[in-house]
């Protein structure tokens, strides 16, 4: 299994909208600059939609945020800036890749694409988890911090720089994925606002998204 994240040097890989079903030529050339497939990109709504992808730039343009998929042609693509993107493989050559933000963290989408590798012939299930926002720069209301800890348990619970309350976005991954039986072994040390390199809603209101994209 192979997973990239971009960042700011390979430029803006968003359709801008969740309403777009066309991508334009210049987002498409960057895509293909990174690999050179066609791209199954999903219009991400933070649900637990899953798309099992059959082939090549199959499903591209559906409402889901996460897809999955054994063909070998396929290139799963996730856009982001901030959520976590997160990418999926099983030994069978069942691959994942999920746009995980704290909605889709609390509403299931991590468990709902693992679930859905499962019924694809998926035994054991590895993880590894991109750039995206982490505690200190993820100021959070404490009501919705509450729901999400509700859902995945108190580790969820950071602090951010000044010390206020914040939620820990990776630490959400790593309890969804562990819910869901699911192995971490790797994650990007980066945060979205405070690293370098990346595009961020949450900072600095970038419309620019970086794209996580997994194939085999
Ligand atoms: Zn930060």
């Amino acid at each position: 299994m192979h997973a990239r994240w971009t960042g700011r040097d390979e430029g803006d890989m968003g359709h801008r909208g969740r309403h777009v079903t066309e991508v334009d030529a210049a987002v498409e050339s960057r895509r293909r600059a990174v690999l050179d497939r066609p791209w199954t990109w999903l219009r991400q709504v933070h649900g637990t939609g899953v798309v099992v992808v059959e082939g090549p730039g199959a499903g591209a343009g559906q409402v889901a945020d996460a897809s999955v998929s054994t063909s070998p042609g396929a290139a799963l693509a996730i856009l982001t800036a901030d959520c976590a993107p997160v990418a999926l493989a099983s030994p069978e050559g069942v691959l994942g890749a999920v746009h995980a933000g704290w909605r889709g963290l609390r509403a299931g989408v991590v468990e709902a694409a693992v679930a859905a590798m499962r019924r694809l012939g998926a035994s054991e299930v590895v993880a590894a988890l991109g750039p995206c926002l982490h505690a200190e720069c993820c100021a959070f209301s404490p009501e919705d911090l509450d729901s999400v800890a509700t859902r995945l348990g108190p580790s969820v619970r950071g602090r951010t720089r000044e010390g206020g309350a914040a939620l820990d976005i990776p630490a959400a991954v790593a309890a969804a994925l562990e819910g869901a039986q699911a192995r971490l072994v790797a994650a990007s040390a980066q945060c979205t606002a405070c690293g370098p390199g990346y595009f961020s809603h949450r900072a600095r209101g970038d419309l620019e998204r970086q794209a996580l994209v997994v194939w085999r």
